[in-house]
């Protein structure tokens, strides 16, 4: 879309948002509906395209992306005609006989940026919640996945009218701030890294717009002395090697007790093979590096330890195996910033201390796992660490489950969604207060002389 139509664009979004088409609950259930008809139709386009993007195989997409998504229009499907309802609320003695509920009120013209790792799903599980909550959406797809970026214009633009819904395609770093600068939209939905969201948080300070910034974080993953060594090995190594270890909940380093570490490397080892053979660049279920940036990026980390497991990639390719490495040199980058890769560092610790010391040099991870068949272990870690969301003897598998909201904290992000919780994200909660004219007590009026001791009692 060329930035000279962007504000005209834009406007008719207002308007149409203004006209008031988006509020009856009738027409979103119809959008919903019309949404689900155009995914199962575009399905096979959809997983063809991100396999040319990130080499996903079809049930992988289904799991992590279209099957995700259908599962969020259904949830909404089910729920949306209860939620819609005004909410009752109790009212306080001074406001008595008034009655107080709280309507759910669309938020007005949104705005969703999304990421590559997932391209679709990052970008259509958020506008799920908004035509569900009764919004008019600008989606912004990342430019890093044109394939599936095309797939989803395809979409977009066959079954909503662009007044409504409109896909604007484009550089980030430039039609994002152009969008923001010209026009005030009533929230703005980011996924993507901080250094961007910091971007984004401040662009949207200047007009007071509120956020959602789902970002990353280096996510620990800490498996206790008293684990179960080839459980935890099998769900740590399923979602670190999925999409080649690009997913914002992936496991991002293993801390291991000393006493289970090899056990542990060796059972890693085992479940690699497993899961991808020991050729993993033919293996259908293993995915490709985005491109040469992110490649060039993670293949230093390599130098920074000793490899135990994988460390074959070809740059042609954007190939990286399955990595595993330990131990990692003192102040080494792998340990600095989220490796986004197929890489996973495994360290020792000796106690909780001291694995607790190395997870809080890295505050607010997006998410942590424990690995433990303690209780006491599990309420120290869960009641000392600020994290986003997390799992006990499981990984990234929280993502999945909708009732439960997702999101981070502080740096690893602001607000959260899926399932009804995104409905919330994306509606003003309107609190009415609503008041009977048959009682109006004077005591309410001036003049209060003498009424403290009566406002002392009712007041409290
Ligand atoms: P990305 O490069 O796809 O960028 C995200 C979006 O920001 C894109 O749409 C892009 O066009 C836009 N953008 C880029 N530069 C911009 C700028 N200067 N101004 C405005 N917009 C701009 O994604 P990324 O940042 O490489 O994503 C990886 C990060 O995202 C990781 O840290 C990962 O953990 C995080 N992530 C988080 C979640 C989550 O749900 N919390 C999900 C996926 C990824």
């Amino acid at each position: 879309m060329p930035n000279g139509a962007l504000p005209d664009q834009l406007s008719s979004l207002r308007i149409f948002y203004d006209s008031g088409a988006t509020r009856p609950y009738r027409f979103r259930k119809k959008q919903l509906q019309q949404l689900r008809r155009s995914l199962l139709y575009h399905e096979q386009a959809l997983h063809q395209a991100l396999y040319t993007d990130l080499k996903k195989s079809p049930e992988e997409s289904w799991v992590t992306e279209t099957g995700f998504v259908l599962s969020e229009i259904s949830t909404a499907l089910k729920g949306l005609e209860r939620w819609v309802q005004p909410q009752k609320f109790r009212t306080n003695l001074v406001n008595l006989p008034s009655t107080s509920f709280v309507l759910r009120e669309p938020l007005g013209v949104v705005l969703i940026i999304g990421a590559w790792n997932y391209p679709f799903q990052l970008l259509f599980a958020p506008l799920v919640g908004a035509i569900a909550a009764g919004n008019c959406v600008v989606l912004k797809p990342s430019e890093l996945a044109p394939a599936t970026t095309a797939v989803m214009k395809r979409i977009i633009t066959e079954i909503f009218p662009p007044n409504y819904i409109l896909l604007a395609e484009g550089e980030g770093a430039v039609i994002v701030p152009a969008m923001m600068e010209q026009f005030r939209f009533d929230h703005v939905f980011y996924t993507g890294g901080a250094g961007v969201g910091k971007l984004i948080y401040k662009m949207a300070a200047e007009k007071l717009v509120p956020v959602t910034l789902e970002l990353g974080g280096k996510s620990p993953c800490i498996v206790e002395a008293d684990a179960n060594i080839s459980m935890a090995a099998r769900r740590i190594a399923v979602t670190k090697f999925s999409n080649a270890g690009q997913i914002c909940v992936a496991p991002d380093y293993v801390l291991v007790h000393h006493s289970r570490k090899n056990e542990l490397v060796k059972a890693l080892q085992k479940k690699i093979h497993a899961f991808y053979s020991d050729d993993p660049y033919h293996n259908y279920n293993y995915g490709k590096i985005v491109n040469e940036k992110q490649f060039d990026r993670l293949v230093k980390y390599l130098s920074e330890g000793s490899i135990v497991q994988g460390g074959a990639h070809d740059r042609e390719k954007l190939f990286i195996a399955p990595t595993i490495m330990e131990n990692i040199t003192a102040n080494a980058e792998v340990m600095k910033d989220e490796i986004f890769g197929p890489i996973l560092p495994v360290i020792p610790f000796n106690t909780m201390e001291e694995a607790m010391t190395i997870v809080r040099q890295h505050p607010e991870p997006l998410a942590l796992y424990l690995f433990t068949r303690s209780k006491k272990k599990e309420r120290a870690w869960l009641g000392s660490i600020p994290f986003g969301g997390g799992c006990v003897n499981n990984t990234s598998w929280h993502f999945t489950n909708n009732y439960l909201p997702f999101g981070g904290r502080g740096a690893s992000g602001i607000g959260y969604y899926h399932g009804r919780h995104s409905f919330e994200t994306f509606s003003h909660h309107k609190s009415i207060m609503k008041t009977p004219g048959w009682f109006d007590p004077a005591v309410k009026y001036p003049p209060f002389k003498g009424k403290l001791k009566l406002f002392k009692w009712i007041i409290r």
